[in-house]
């Protein structure tokens, strides 16, 4: 179907990029952990009017007049918000997860007062409080990591720092941790250091709707999360909080950090939150799970190191050294995507390189899932991960080419879920 029908003669430049790009996401299998495909309608809601209108403030409370149905829009994506995640007040207006969290720390904190988070390098975000962040430059920071031995949290470990440091925020959750996130067990700490619990939901909330992963809700004074990893919504966040910490929540996100909301980003958010009430989520949120079990065992089997050794969630972690010592993740994510398996270079925990040329790659399953893929699939991407990696240098070119093949083969029986928009 041709959706491009007034660019690709007004704009035949901005039109060939997208349309590439439909083409990339068409003929790859995208195992970014952080990326997944949006529905049609997701897609739709985002390509409206809705773009046009001027909404600062919140529904029923705008500086604009003629915001009726935009607040229509607003009010039924907080609804849902709310309703989905069990939370007491939800704000659906920050342009992205970062600026959630800038949110949630302008809400509760002076500048200079302390935030304590999980270690970039150990898999935490650099909006927990990274020095090159404005989480780190505004205020001070101070990390937890995870253990050498288990390369897992250590709660007792979070609870001797935070009780050494005394943060005026805890944060937990992470981009690349492969297991479980003990809210409960943080919640306690933060009670008893006497500060705020933030939990950052971004990669996982998706699981957590579904029941499939505890639920940080309960425990915690903020949840934020992103709404395009696990969620399957646009790019964007959400924030919840307690009742208590609503106006506050409110006014950090407008006016303390962001103008008029994107309403039309805003419409996307209500139609996935929509979508990822449906019973057919749970099952979506299964698959995924399955999926990345499959795939670590699979990749296990082949004799590669997972950290933690294997994963309970959507994502695992390759630590390409006892394998292939001299491969670097940057080099290995170059070869996979050459062989249309499009992956990103990480670092693992401990890393004894840089992160511009780190000792692994992070794997994910949500896009993949998306497209139907399951457990019988992984095997075969496990066999083309380890083809591409372990091949010697002079049938590169040639492994590469034939794994690239099949995989678009694989593809083309596959297609991304909005592919006929
Ligand atoms: C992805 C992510 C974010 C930020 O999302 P952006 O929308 O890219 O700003 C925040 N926190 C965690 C843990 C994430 O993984």
């Amino acid at each position: 179907m041709d959706n491009l029908v007034f660019l690709k003669n007004t704009d035949p430049q901005i039109a060939q990029a997208v349309r590439a790009e439909q083409r990339r996401q068409a003929t790859t299998l995208e195992l970014i952990a952080s990326e997944n495909h949006v529905s049609a309608p997701v897609l739709e809601a985002l390509g409206t009017v809705l773009t046009d209108k001027y909404a600062e403030g919140y529904p029923g409370k705008r500086w604009y007049r003629g915001c009726e149905n935009v607040d229509t829009a607003e009010q039924i994506a907080i609804e849902r918000a709310i309703q989905l995640f069990g939370a007491e007040h939800a704000n659906v207006q920050p342009h992205s997860g970062s600026n959630a969290n800038l949110a949630v720390y302008i809400a509760a904190l002076k500048p200079g007062q302390k935030i304590m988070g999980m270690d970039l390098a150990h898999g935490g975000h650099l909006s927990h409080g990274k020095m090159s962040n404005i989480s780190g430059i505004v205020y001070k920071s101070v990390n937890y990591g995870v253990r050498k031995d288990t390369e897992t949290l250590d709660m007792d470990e979070v609870r001797k720092i935070a009780l050494r440091e005394r943060p005026d925020i805890l944060v937990c959750g992470a981009s690349a941790y492969p297991r479980q996130i003990d809210f409960d067990a943080f919640g306690q700490i933060a009670r008893q250091v006497g500060c705020p619990l933030l939990s950052d939901i971004a990669h996982i909330a998706g699981l957590v709707v579904a029941g499939l992963h505890p639920d940080p809700v309960p425990h915690s004074d903020f949840v934020t999360t992103t709404n395009h990893k696990t969620l399957r919504g646009p790019r964007g966040g959400i924030i919840f909080c307690k009742k208590q910490w609503a106006d506050k929540i409110d006014a950090a996100v407008f006016p303390g950090i962001q103008g008029g909301p994107l309403m039309h980003v805003i419409a996307a958010k209500a139609v996935a939150l929509a979508e990822a009430m449906h019973p057919g989520f749970k099952h979506y949120a299964q698959a995924i799970l399955d999926n990345a079990a499959a795939l670590a065992q699979e990749l296990m089997a082949r004799g590669w190191r997972l950290v933690t050794d294997g994963t309970d969630n959507h994502l695992m972690l390759m630590d390409l050294r006892p394998r292939r010592p001299n491969l670097t993740g940057h080099e290995a994510a170059i070869r996979l995507t050459r062989a249309n398996l499009v992956v990103n270079k990480n670092a693992i925990p401990f890393d004894p390189r840089g992160p511009l040329q780190p000792s692994g790659i992070r794997l994910g399953t949500p896009a993949v899932t998306s497209r139907g893929l399951r457990c019988e699939h992984m095997e075969q991407i496990a066999a083309w991960i380890d083809q591409v990696l372990t091949c010697p240098d002079g049938e590169q070119e040639k492994t590469t080419a034939t794994v690239a093949g099949a995989v678009g083969e694989l593809c083309s029986q596959y297609p991304v879920p909005n592919s006929s928009y």
